[in-house]
C-alpha cells in the first residue's frame, strides 16, 4: 500500500496499513532477528529445563526373603468359583448338594461366589448364614462374585468379612477400592478377566486372576494373554482356575431347566485349582494363592503339574512355582513333573513360556512323566518361566462331558520368578 492510502484513512484502512507495515517489518524480523532470537529461546529452554532422571529406572532389588519349604506342606485341590442357589440366576445347586459332590470326589477345599448384586452386598446374611455352609471335611472358603457395572472379581478370605464395604465402593475410583480392599484383608481375584463382564478395574488391586474359566479351555487364550502382559511388567500375579459352576444335577425331572444339562458339561472343579499348603486349613489355601504355589488341572483325577527349579546344579530342587530368586549368573536346571494318575505309553507335551514367548517344547518320555529343561535367567532385570501340558485327556465319570470339553489340555503351572521385585 502507498503512503497516499493513508491520507484518507478510513479506520478499516489505518488498520490495514498498519498491519501490512507491521507484516513487513515482522517478515524482516522473522528473516533476519529471529533465528538469532529463536537459537537464543533453543539454548534458553534446553538449558532451563530440569532433567529429568526416571525414578523408575532398574535398579538392584536387594536381598530377597528366603524361599519357604518345598516338603513342608501339602498339596489340596478345590475350586474357587462355583455359585449356589444364592445365586438367583442358578439352578438344583443348594449349597449341600455342592459340598456332598466335593466331598464324593475328594475335594479339599471350595469357594462358593455367589453373586454379591443378588442379594445386594449382603453375603454374610445369605450364603454364609445358610445352615448348610459347613462341612467337616472339605475347607469352606467365605467368598462372593463382587458383581459389578465393571466386571466381576472373586473375593477370597480364611473368615468371614465385611463384604458390604466392597459392595459400596464398586464403583468408586480404584485408589479407594484399594483402601478398602486393604483394610478388609481379603484377597481380591479378577474373573474371565476378557469378554464380557471382562475385569474393568487396576490389575494393581488384586492379587491372582482366573486365567482358566469354565472346562472350555479353549476360551481363555485372552486371559492368557492378559496374564503374561501383567506378569511382564513386573506384577507378580498368581494364575488360578474357576468352574463357574452355576447348575447341579436335577433331583427329579420335573425339576430339570434349561439349563440343567450343563452340570454335565461343567461342574465343581473343571478346572481343579491345586495350592501347596503349609497346612490343612483355610488360611493356608488363601496364603498359597497369594504367593502362587499353585497349579491347574482340567479336573479332579487329571494329573497335577509341578514345576521346580534347582539353582546350583547340586541336583535337589531349591524352588518351586511362585517362588522368586535371584539369579546367580548361571545355568538353572528346571523340572516339570505330573504327578497322580498319568496315562501310560504316552507322550504329554510341555511348552516353556519364557518372559511372554515361547521358549520351547519338551515331551515326557513313556516311561517317566518329566522333562527337565536348562537356561540361564538374566543377571539383571526380570525374568519368569511358567510350563503348559497337553495331552491325554483324563476322565472326569461324574461330569461325564467335560473331558471332551477341556481337550488335550492337561494343566499349567504359576510362574518360577527371577529378580522380581517383591515391594512392587
Ligand atoms: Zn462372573
Ligand atoms: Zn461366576
Amino acid at each position: 500500500m502507498k503512503e497516499t492510502a493513508h491520507s484518507k484513512v478510513n479506520s478499516e484502512n489505518e488498520i490495514t496499513f498498519i498491519s501490512k507495515t507491521k507484516s513487513i517489518l515482522l517478515n524482516n524480523l522473522t528473516k533476519k532477528v529471529m533465528p538469532v532470537i529463536m537459537l537464543g529461546c533453543v539454548n534458553f529452554f534446553a538449558t532451563a529445563q530440569p532433567s529429568h532422571k526416571n525414578p523408575w529406572i532398574k535398579a538392584d532389588i536387594g536381598k530377597l526373603p528366603p524361599i519357604a519349604s518345598l516338603t513342608m506342606g501339602l498339596w489340596l485341590k478345590g475350586d474357587l468359583h462355583v455359585h449356589s442357589s444364592h445365586s438367583t440366576e442358578s439352578a438344583n445347586n443348594p449349597v449341600s448338594k455342592i459340598i456332598a459332590f466335593s466331598k464324593s470326589v475328594g475335594i479339599d477345599y471350595i469357594c462358593i461366589t455367589d453373586h454379591d448384586n443378588h442379594v445386594n452386598g449382603d453375603v454374610a446374611h445369605h450364603t454364609w448364614a445358610d445352615p448348610e455352609f459347613k462341612s467337616d471335611d472339605v475347607l469352606l472358603l467365605y467368598g462372593a462374585e463382587w458383581t459389578t457395572v465393571r466386571g466381576h472379581g472373586n473375593v477370597f478370605s480364611a473368615q468371614p468379612y465385611d463384604h458390604q464395604r466392597l459392595y459400596d465402593v464398586r464403583d468408586q475410583r480404584d485408589t479407594a477400592i484399594g483402601r478398602i480392599k486393604k483394610g478388609l484383608g481379603i484377597h481380591l481375584s479378577a474373573n474371565h478377566p476378557s469378554g464380557k463382564d471382562h475385569f474393568g478395574y487396576s490389575y494393581d488391586i488384586i492379587n491372582s486372576l482366573e486365567v482358566w474359566n469354565s472346562v472350555l479351555w479353549s476360551k481363555n487364550a485372552e486371559a492368557i494373554m492378559i496374564w503374561d502382559d501383567m506378569l511382564s511388567s513386573g506384577r507378580k500375579l498368581t494364575g488360578r482356575g474357576g468352574s463357574d459352576a452355576h447348575h447341579g444335577n436335577p433331583e427329579t425331572p420335573d425339576k430339570a431347566t434349561a439349563n440343567s444339562g450343563q452340570a454335565k458339561a461343567n461342574y465343581v472343579c473343571t478346572p481343579t485349582t491345586w495350592v501347596f499348603a503349609t497346612a490343612r486349613t483355610k488360611q493356608a489355601v488363601v496364603d498359597a494363592l497369594t504367593n502362587g504355589r499353585v497349579s491347574v488341572s482340567a479336573n479332579p483325577y487329571a494329573p497335577r503339574v509341578e514345576f521346580y527349579a534347582d539353582l546350583d546344579d547340586n541336583g535337589k530342587m531349591d524352588m518351586m512355582m511362585g517362588d522368586n530368586a535371584k539369579p546367580t549368573g548361571k545355568a538353572v536346571k528346571f523340572r516339570v513333573q505330573l504327578t497322580g494318575k498319568t496315562v501310560s505309553d504316552t507322550a504329554y507335551t510341555v511348552t516353556v513360556i519364557k518372559n511372554g514367548g515361547k521358549f520351547g517344547s519338551f515331551n515326557t518320555s513313556d516311561k517317566i512323566p518329566a522333562i527337565e529343561f536348562t537356561d540361564t535367567p538374566a543377571a539383571t532385570g526380570r525374568t519368569y518361566y511358567r510350563v503348559v501340558v497337553e495331552g491325554p485327556p483324563t476322565a472326569y465319570p461324574e461330569v461325564p462331558q467335560a473331558m471332551a470339553l477341556s481337550g488335550n489340555m492337561v494343566g499349567l503351572s504359576n510362574p518360577i520368578y527371577f529378580n522380581f521385585d517383591p515391594n512392587f
